[in-house]
């Protein structure tokens, strides 16, 4: 859907209010008024922002952008110009797809990775449910909302890469780096073809690696970027998708993790540290060396200290 996003000042705001009394529409939350016409909707937001969808979005914002001789924020062309990936500003209030992992720095458990497809009509409702960054949420809310996402059948993929095949592909000389790449890229695909023929304004990967690091792990494999697919550090706090993203990824991983403990008796700690290489230490007197490769990322520093843990009394 065509889109332009005008940063105005609350004069103009206020003026905008008025001429369109007659055609307001529900208000969503965080904004000063929404309309619609025929064939544009507009939302203004308290920030100042003003957002016009639809096949008249740009008739309709050149009475209020030119005429007052504000600049437009930048728009998808001239920001991808500017920064060859960065997101343009009006993305995030789009229907986008966004995607995060969890698991990285774990020495137990898989890494996760999920995409989220939100519409712009589907903001308020997520951020309803409680979405947001979920490094900010303990992981019992994280699962909360990740259900309830669920529950609203928030179109998603998860895609879980299971600490033996990671330990193969790590042994095979893969970085962390290339299997997150290639595990985000799956994803993606997978969440485009549940949508389709929908296609998002965008894609947003919270950025773990320079786009061009990225790329060329997909061209080693074989792969291409998708198309409008920007990258971004600490997506999760400026898109909602990516937010949604992290939520589900994080909660798979809690889930994994959970399983996990079950089927070795005892509990895994999350995380690196001491903790962990005790916990890896028991696993090992247990059940063998063998056992911690189903679930451990084996060539993290914990594997050596958890040996070393297995020839003294702790
Ligand atoms: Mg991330």
């Amino acid at each position: 859907m065509p889109q332009v996003v005008l940063k105005l000042n609350n004069e103009i705001i206020e003026k905008m209010k008025a001429f369109y009394q007659d055609r307001m529409k529900t208000a969503p939350p965080g904004s000063v008024f929404a309309a619609k016409t025929p064939d544009c909707s507009i939302t203004a937001y308290k920030s100042g922002k003003v957002l016009f969808q639809g096949k008249g979005s740009d008739k309709e914002a050149s009475k209020w952008g030119d005429k007052n001789g504000k600049s437009p924020l930048k728009t998808k062309q001239t920001a991808r110009k500017k920064h060859a990936y960065a997101p343009p500003e009006g993305l995030f209030t789009s229907s986008h797809i966004g995607s995060d992992e969890a698991g990285t720095g774990d020495f137990f458990g898989p890494i996760t990775v999920a995409a989220v497809y939100v519409t712009a009509e589907q903001i308020p409702l997520l951020k309803e449910l409680g979405v947001k960054d979920s490094k900010n949420l303990t992981d019992e809310k994280i699962s909360a909302i990740a259900k309830a996402l669920i529950a609203q059948s928030i179109p998603y993929s998860l895609v879980v890469l299971r600490n033996e095949k990671y330990n193969r592909l790590q042994a095979k000389g893969w970085s962390q780096g290339k299997m997150k790449t290639m595990l985000h890229h799956h994803a993606l695909e997978k969440v485009s073809k549940k949508i389709a023929p929908e296609r998002p304004s965008g894609i947003l990967i919270d950025q773990f690696s320079e786009p061009g690091v990225y790329i060329n792990h997909l061209k080693s494999e074989r792969f291409v970027l998708q198309d409008n697919v920007y990258f971004m550090t600490k997506a999760e706090s400026h898109s909602i998708a990516v937010a949604a993203g992290s939520i589900l990824a994080r909660a798979s991983f809690v889930n994994e993790m959970n399983k996990l403990s079950k089927k070795m008796g005892i509990e895994l700690p999350k995380g690196a540290s001491q903790k962990v290489d005790q916990t890896a230490a028991r696993i090992i007197q247990r059940h063998g060396k063998q056992a911690l490769g189903e679930i451990a990322k084996l060539h993290f520093a914990n594997t050596k200290k958890a040996e070393a843990y297995t020839q003294k009394d702790f």
